[in-house]
């Protein structure tokens, strides 16, 4: 499958890794948008929100236990805002289901 996701999860493509567990990896982002920003991404191929379902839902848990996690190694002690874009309307770039953590200043006005 061409999915830039899968092939860093397959080591494929290189990434810097900040945790990795059996069904989760969560690495910086290619082009921070803040000071710490972070991917974290199911390891099964999820294409966006969109796509989750009872067979695949427990990655997304997996997922956010990873998360308080992944902000405690990351200094996010002030604070983090976690994004998910799923669709066009949204801009998801990358069809493979991931979630921006964006934190380490005081985060720009937000939409919600
Ligand atoms: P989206 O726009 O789909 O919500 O977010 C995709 C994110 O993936 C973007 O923030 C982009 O910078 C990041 N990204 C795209 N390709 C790569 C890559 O090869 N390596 C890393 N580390 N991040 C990437
Ligand atoms: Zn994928």
């Amino acid at each position: 499958m061409d999915c830039i996701f899968c092939k860093i999860i397959a080591g494929e493509i290189p990434s810097t890794k900040v945790y990795e567990d059996d069904k989760v990896y969560a690495f910086k982002d290619i082009n921070p948008m803040a000071p710490v920003h972070i991917l974290v991404i199911p390891k099964e191929h999820i294409c966006c929100a969109n796509k989750i379902d009872e067979t695949n839902s427990h990655y997304v848990a997996a997922i956010f236990e990873a998360i308080p996690k992944i902000a405690k190694e990351a200094g996010l002690e002030g604070g983090y805002r976690i994004i998910s874009n799923c669709g066009p309307d949204a801009d998801q770039t990358v069809l493979h289901l991931h979630f921006h953590i964006l934190g380490g200043k005081k985060l720009p006005s937000k939409l919600v």
